[in-house]
């Protein structure tokens, strides 16, 4: 009890850090808001960028077997029907007679063997019933049933029907992958746990085709190269968990699937799945549509349906986790002795949204101000930093701690050859987590901070 009550504190903290520093907004804030949406301010949007940059730099760009692709959310209804989601994609829904909630049947809290309601206590709940997750809309001007189409639920689908283009176009051979960063939407019966599970929200998905003789081994290969990425962004070892689901509540195409799950302050909660779905979904597609969707193995000179492995992850749900896990407090203690707690979030240099503070000591001296700006002008080119003229040195550090900048640039008397020679053209650079502070000459400033963040 007392853990969940520090988890729900924590949580509460860092809500209002996200609010009050930038990161996330309530979507439609002045008009009470749109339950399950969210918008990012200018340093969650630089956040979500460096983590979806590198995750195509790690499943993309840095490997040949991958391509990328980037497709409509909008797609030709009969893409939702053969996939199974026009029939199949509902969570359990139960209504509480009492106080009117409408909650998930598989997430109800239980009491002596009884679901409960978690609104209000209630046990008078209905029976659960099927409740599709797909938002409808209607495409052109008639609203009839010959325009329905729905706001894509997963990314995926895009890369399934177009798979024989992209193979064609990219003439690769399997095993190959084709990954996909892009929005995707669910009418979530119960949005909650802040941006964790929203209505509107982003995925990363690969979708890597092989031989059926290959998909087992090569679902434990992507399983350990996304938790390597994880590690990689900065969450721990300790604070991610593999959950290998049974074989029972796999879905029945599925020969295997993982959850790579996080220890959030409201529990551990899945991040991403890495699911080896054999050929069920190319089959689906070539059925339904007449289309041949198979690959042509020249040595064997046979005609096949890949299989596939696909590691699905959540944008917003991995931005959450790193918020999460950078975020901290301290008791610091200044040289007058002074002690105060110091909010700091720890990210990774990578994923930081500002990776360097630049301050001039004075606002009100020309030259201080001058090669700050100078400074800035120099390293912007490469990386996003934040130029700050005012309030005391301290201060500045503190903003820029909860920001979580890596590092502070700040440009003294030493620096403009003030107090002689020796100094001149060096800055001081603070480290964030340590605050220890070294001497670097401006001149090297670039690939100093560069090196740190590739
Ligand atoms: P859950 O069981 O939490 O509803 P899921 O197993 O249905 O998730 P998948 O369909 O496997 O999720 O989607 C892949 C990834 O997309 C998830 O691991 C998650 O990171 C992200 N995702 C899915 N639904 C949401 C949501 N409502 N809000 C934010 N991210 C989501």
């Amino acid at each position: 009890m007392a853990q969940a009550k520090s988890g729900s504190d924590r949580m509460e903290k860092i809500v209002s850090l996200c609010k009050r520093r930038g990161f996330i907004f309530q979507s439609s804030e002045i008009y009470g808001g749109l339950n399950g949406c969210w918008d990012y301010g200018p340093l969650g949007t630089e956040l979500k960028r460096n983590l979806k940059d590198f995750w195509w730099r790690r499943m993309v760009r840095e490997r040949d077997d991958v391509v990328g692709m980037d497709g409509s959310i909008l797609m030709n209804r009969q893409v939702w029907v053969a996939s199974g989601h026009e029939n199949t994609f509902t969570d359990p829904m139960v209504d509480c007679r009492n106080c009117k909630s409408r909650l998930r049947a598989d997430q109800l809290p239980e009491k002596n063997g009884r679901k409960q309601c978690p609104v209000c206590g209630s046990f008078d709940l209905t029976e659960p019933r099927a409740f599709n997750l797909m938002f409808k809309t209607y495409v052109g001007a008639t609203e009839d049933e010959s325009a329905i189409t729905y706001l894509r639920p997963e990314t995926a689908q895009a890369i399934f029907v177009q798979f024989r283009n992209i193979l064609e176009v990219s003439r690769k051979k399997l095993p190959f992958g084709i990954a996909q960063i892009g929005k995707a939407f669910r009418n979530e019966i119960n949005p909650r746990n802040f941006t964790f599970r929203s209505r509107e929200f982003e995925q990363m998905e690969l979708e890597y085709f092989c031989r059926p003789e290959n998909g087992l081994e090569l679902l434990e290969y992507w399983l350990q190269e996304r938790l390597r990425f994880y590690r990689d962004i900065g969450l721990s070892s300790e604070s991610l968990h593999v959950h290998r689901i049974q074989p029972e509540e796999c879905a029945h195409y599925s020969k295997g699937t993982y959850d790579i799950e996080f220890e959030f302050p409201f529990g551990i909660q899945e991040l991403e799945g890495v699911a080896y779905r054999t050929d069920y979904d190319l089959n689906q597609h070539q059925k339904a549509s007449g289309k041949p969707l198979d690959y042509f193995d020249e040595e064997s000179k046979q005609h096949f349906i890949p299989h596939v492995v696909e590691p699905s992850a959540g944008v917003d749900r991995t931005a959450l986790a790193l918020i999460c896990a950078a975020y901290d407090e301290e008791v610091v203690t200044d040289e007058k002795g002074k002690s105060e707690t110091r909010t700091v979030l720890r990210f990774h240099p990578r994923m930081a949204p500002i990776k360097c503070g630049v301050f001039p000591l004075l606002k009100n001296n020309e030259l201080l101000v001058r090669q700050a700006r100078e400074i800035v002008d120099q390293l912007r080119g490469e990386m996003m930093v934040f130029y700050d003229e005012t309030g005391a040195i301290g201060r500045r550090y503190r903003r820029q701690d909860e920001a979580g900048t890596p590092f502070g640039v700040t440009v003294d008397f030493d620096t403009i050859g003030e107090n002689g020679p020796a100094l001149r053209d060096t800055v001081t650079v603070r480290h964030r987590d340590s605050m220890k502070q070294e001497r670097i000459a401006i001149k090297e400033l670039a690939a100093f901070l560069g090196e740190r963040m590739r």
